[in-house]
């Protein structure tokens, strides 16, 4: 299963290195590395993204650019193929910023963008969990809204620095298992999941949606850089290693800043990672070893 991970890992890099090294922009390479992942059962997106008590998917997504910090994010989306490419056609196609439900749907239809039945994105290992979930739920008769028994979170996301000195970020998710009550989380919510902004940053996070909403984790970042001059590093420390961590938010990000530095920063148990440069080497990591090397 590992092997798994880290083969899809690296075809998602290698997908967005190669936009990159043919000219393309960062949003490009951002939307079509997700895409990867989106369409792999293996993580919490698209296909083999988690249930929700009722037994169905809800996708969330949501991609920024940084030149002109532009954004398109959806929420609860139920059949459309790629929700990525939905919150690009939102950024790029539309005068809004976020689409939610039944309205994104059509607006899906008019972009001509694929419609498959919710059922496409199911996998057995959703299933199981989801029943599994609520087995427990009733022995326990104990109603909180999710029980996860990894904590490696397995929303995706992509920060990416192109040749034109342009920043963007992108991420997608099933949300949270066991969600109810058209629950949506963190990665919709520009500045909570997802920002990026040519001054600083490109952000995408993935944990407990609630905290990165409540503490406005991606767009916090960027502001210290901005405001107070932290570094990145410096920035992703404070707020997923310190505040996070006293709130006992679980997860972390992944970014890179305008001159190409990344982190990769988290205090979950593991989070699934990889990054690639201007050198070609993929690098990805799964458990913990928090910091990867500066680039
Ligand atoms: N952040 C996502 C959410 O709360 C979940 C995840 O990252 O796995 O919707």
């Amino acid at each position: 299963q590992e092997k798994a991970y880290i083969d899809k890992l690296m075809e998602a890099l290698e997908t967005g290195y190669n936009i990159l090294n043919n000219g393309g922009t960062a949003l490009d390479a951002v939307e079509k590395t997700i895409h990867v992942m989106e369409e792999s059962p293996l993580f919490n997106a698209g296909v083999g993204a988690v249930m929700t008590n009722a037994e169905t998917v809800e996708l969330d997504a949501s991609i920024m650019n940084g030149s002109d910090i532009n954004a398109g994010t959806v929420a609860g989306i139920k059949h459309v193929k790629s929700p990525i490419s939905l919150a690009r056609a939102v950024l790029e196609n539309s005068k809004h910023v976020m689409m939610i439900g039944e309205g994104a749907e059509k607006f899906a239809e008019e972009q001509g963008l694929e419609k498959v039945e919710n059922k496409y994105f199911f996998t057995p290992r959703r299933v199981n969990e989801i029943r599994e979930i609520k087995a427990k739920e009733r022995n326990k008769f104990d109603l909180s809204f999710t029980e996860r028994d990894d904590l490696k979170f397995g929303t995706v996301g992509c920060a990416a620095l192109d040749k034109y000195g342009n920043l963007a970020a992108g991420t997608s998710t099933g949300g949270m298992a066991n969600k109810r009550w058209g629950r949506v989380g963190d990665v919709p919510i520009i500045g909570a999941g997802t920002y990026a902004n040519n001054k600083t940053c490109a952000l995408s996070a993935t944990g407990h949606g609630e905290y990165f909403i409540r503490n406005v984790v991606t767009h916090d970042i960027s502001a210290r850089m901005e405001y107070a001059g932290q570094s990145l590093q410096q920035a992703a420390d404070e707020v997923i290693m310190k505040r996070l961590i006293e709130q006992k938010g679980q997860g972390g990000v992944i970014g890179i800043d305008k001159n190409g530095n990344i982190i990769m920063t988290f205090n979950s148990e593991g989070m699934f990672r990889g990054y690639i440069t201007d050198k070609k080497e993929p690098t990805v990591a799964m458990y913990s070893e928090n910091k990867l090397n500066q680039n």
